[in-house]
C-alpha cells in the first residue's frame, strides 16, 4: 500500500473512531439509565416519608387504644364501687356517677377518633403499597436499560477495536516522520490532519488552491503541506494522472 493512501484511509479510520467513540458516550440508554436513577431516588423519599406517616399513626391508634383499655379498667372499678355496696353516702354515689359519665364520654370520643386514625393508617399504607409499586417498575426499566446498554455498547467497543486494530496497520503502511507530522497536526487542527488534492482543492480545508501551487504541489512529493490550512495533503494517483 502506498503511503498516501494508507495515510488517507488511517485518516478516515481515526474519524470513524471519534464519531464511534462520541455515540458511546452519547449513548441515549446512559441519559435514561441516569433519569431512571434520580426518579428512583425521589420515590425512595416519597417512601420513606409514606412509611413515617404509617408508623406516626400507629403509634397514635397504639396510645388511643391504651387510654382506651385504662379507661375500661377505671369504669370497672368505679362500677364495682357502686355494686360493693360500700359506698351509701348519696353524694359520693353521685359522684361516682357523674366521673363514670365522663369517662365513657371520654372513651366514646376517643374510639371516634381511633376510628378515623385508623382509616388514615389505611390510607397511607396503600400509598406505601403504591410507592413500592413505582419503585419496582423503575427497578425493572433500569435492569432493563443496563441490558440493552451493554448489547449496543459491546457492539460500539468491538468496532472501535476493529477500527483500532485497522488503524495499527496502516500505520505501517507510513513513514515514521509522516505519521508523527500527522498525529500533531490532528491534534491541534480539530482531529484532521490530512486531505487530498481534490483537482483544485484541499479536502481537509475544502479551499480551492491557486493554480501555481496546485502546479507546485503536483511537480513535487506525493505528500506536501496544504499552503492554505498547513494541513498534510496527498497527491492521489487519479489526481497525479490530470
Ligand atoms: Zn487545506
Amino acid at each position: 500500500m502506498k503511503r498516501g493512501a494508507a495515510l488517507l484511509e488511517l485518516q478516515d479510520v481515526d474519524l470513524e473512531v471519534l464519531r464511534s467513540q462520541k455515540r458511546l458516550d452519547e449513548m441515549p440508554e446512559k441519559r435514561l439509565i441516569l433519569e431512571v436513577r434520580h426518579k428512583t431516588r425521589d420515590v425512595t423519599a416519597l417512601r420513606a416519608k409514606a412509611n413515617e406517616l404509617v408508623s406516626r399513626l400507629g403509634a397514635a391508634v397504639s396510645r388511643h387504644e391504651d387510654e382506651c383499655a385504662m379507661i375500661a379498667t377505671k369504669l370497672d372499678d368505679e362500677q364495682a364501687k357502686l355494686m360493693s355496696g360500700d359506698v351509701t353516702n348519696p353524694k359520693m354515689v353521685m359522684n361516682i356517677t357523674r366521673e363514670m359519665d365522663a369517662l365513657k364520654r371520654r372513651k366514646d370520643k376517643l374510639e371516634m377518633d381511633e376510628i378515623e386514625l385508623m382509616e388514615r393508617v389505611e390510607k397511607a399504607k396503600s400509598q406505601v403499597a403504591k410507592v413500592d409499586a413505582a419503585l419496582g417498575q423503575l427497578s425493572a426499566k433500569e435492569a432493563s436499560l443496563i441490558d440493552q446498554y451493554k448489547t449496543k455498547g459491546a457492539e460500539m467497543i468491538s468496532e472501535i477495536d476493529r477500527l483500532k486494530a485497522r488503524r495499527e496497520e496502516l500505520t505501517h503502511a507510513v513513514d515514521a516522520q509522516t505519521l508523527t507530522t500527522y498525529e500533531s497536526i490532528r491534534e491541534s487542527k480539530g482531529g484532521v490532519g490530512a486531505g487530498r488534492l481534490a483537482g483544485t482543492m484541499c479536502t481537509a480545508c475544502r479551499m480551492e488552491l491557486p493554480a501555481e501551487r496546485v502546479a507546485e504541489l503536483k511537480s513535487g512529493p506525493d505528500i506536501a503541506m496544504c499552503p492554505q490550512c498547513r494541513r498534510l495533503i496527498v497527491m492521489t494517483p487519479a489526481e497525479d494522472q490530470e
